[in-house]
């Protein structure tokens, strides 16, 4: 499953900015065209730190929107998915501004 790869993704990135200190909180950005299911993601995540130094840590799911462009109308229009077109206009002379991220924000850890 794509959301479990990706959660122990996280996981070893977390793992290593951590260096042995206790995460408590961890956040990521996913962009839309990642396609992933944030609800997903989060159980996925419950699975990969159990029994893990990371148990316990909450994973938060920041869904970013997947929003172009337009060369020809300049309007900045929120995608929608899968046809990459501006959503003023209908042209689909558009640059993808965002919606492929998808990165570890930032991590809490106690102190
Ligand atoms: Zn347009």
């Amino acid at each position: 499953m794509h959301e479990l790869s990706l959660s122990r993704a996280i996981g070893q990135i977390v793992v290593r900015a951590a260096a042995g200190r206790r995460v408590t909180r961890v956040e990521v950005d996913c962009g839309a065209l990642r396609q992933v299911v944030p609800e997903t993601l989060t159980r996925c995540w419950g699975l990969t730190v159990e029994g893990t130094p990371l148990a316990g840590a909450a994973l938060v799911v920041n869904p970013i929107p997947a929003v172009v462009s337009c060369a020809v109308c300049r309007a900045e229009t929120q995608l929608d998915w899968p046809v990459l077109r501006c959503g003023e206009c209908a042209s689909t002379d558009v640059t993808l501004l965002s919606g492929e991220e998808f990165l570890v924000r930032s991590i809490d850890v106690e102190t």
